[in-house]
């Protein structure tokens, strides 16, 4: 099975569309959360990601804000300002959709979760947090987004095992795949892969990224292309949406 590997959408239609024709051999999507907030078009994301073939998908801290159920304090106050925006535009199909999302998935070898565990809101910026969500998972691979950057981080079992804490006696390696790169699974390693976003990358570029999951060939390979930005950034002035989310689109941050 080929998995398209969707994250971090938030709302943008044009990016979102650009990244599902690149990604059209995939069989099978997995959407590890924030399909909405940021953008102008939730409802159109929304209805687009759940028409995707044998979809597997998590909520993000932006999809549960839109719904009422997750602290708007935690946002900054252009966040904020997004995602009162952004519940005031759902349908109420989509509302009670984005509402009933599991924060944790899995997958025949694969654990799907938005950012981090044992918190699934959390962020893994270092190997501290890439160690800890090692402990938390079993599988050959985890899938994140939630930084909207693409990197991986690949744990090497030392000779020395300590009982307490395997994750800790473990070696943690970690790559970015900055602009596209793939990372192929080697027997007794275990991997936590983020494709970065699609509908706002921070990596500098401003291109949308996601990723293919080849099952067979154990691979996951992240991809970058461009996309309408002109015209999210139009709609999103219509919308009235902070103009610092808008100028954000086209520099990548
Ligand atoms: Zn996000």
């Amino acid at each position: 099975m080929r998995y398209g590997i969707i994250s971090d959408i938030h709302g943008n239609l044009e990016a979102l569309e650009a990244a599902l024709a690149a990604l059209e051999g995939a069989e099978a999507f997995i959407c590890l959360g924030d399909i909405v907030g940021y953008g102008p078009n939730p409802n159109e994301c929304v209805a687009r990601v759940r028409e995707l073939p044998h979809l597997i998908c998590v909520a993000g801290n932006h999809d549960l804000a839109a719904v009422g159920a997750y602290d708007l304090e935690w946002f900054n106050s252009l966040a904020r300002e997004a995602a009162v925006w952004t519940g005031e535009q759902l349908e109420p199909a989509h509302f009670e959709y984005l509402r009933s999302l599991p924060l944790r998935a899995e997958l025949p070898g694969v654990t799907i979760v938005h950012g981090a565990l044992p918190k699934p809101m959390d962020y893994i910026l270092s190997s501290i947090e890439a160690r800890q969500t090692f402990a938390e998972f079993s599988t050959q691979l985890c899938l994140v987004g939630h930084t909207h950057v693409a990197e991986y981080w690949v744990q090497v079992e030392g000779q020395v095992r300590a009982a307490f804490a395997k994750a800790t006696a473990a070696k943690v390696e970690h790559g970015s795949l900055f602009s596209g790169g793939e990372v192929k699974f080697e027997p007794g390693k275990r991997y936590i892969v983020n494709c970065g976003g699609i509908g706002q990358p921070r990596d500098g570029n401003s291109q949308a990224a996601f990723g293919l999951y080849d099952e067979e060939a154990q691979l996951v390979r992240v991809r970058r292309v461009p996309y309408a930005l002109k015209e999210t950034q139009r709609k999103m002035r219509r919308a009235g949406l902070p103009e610092m989310l808008t100028l954000r689109l086209e520099h990548g941050r």
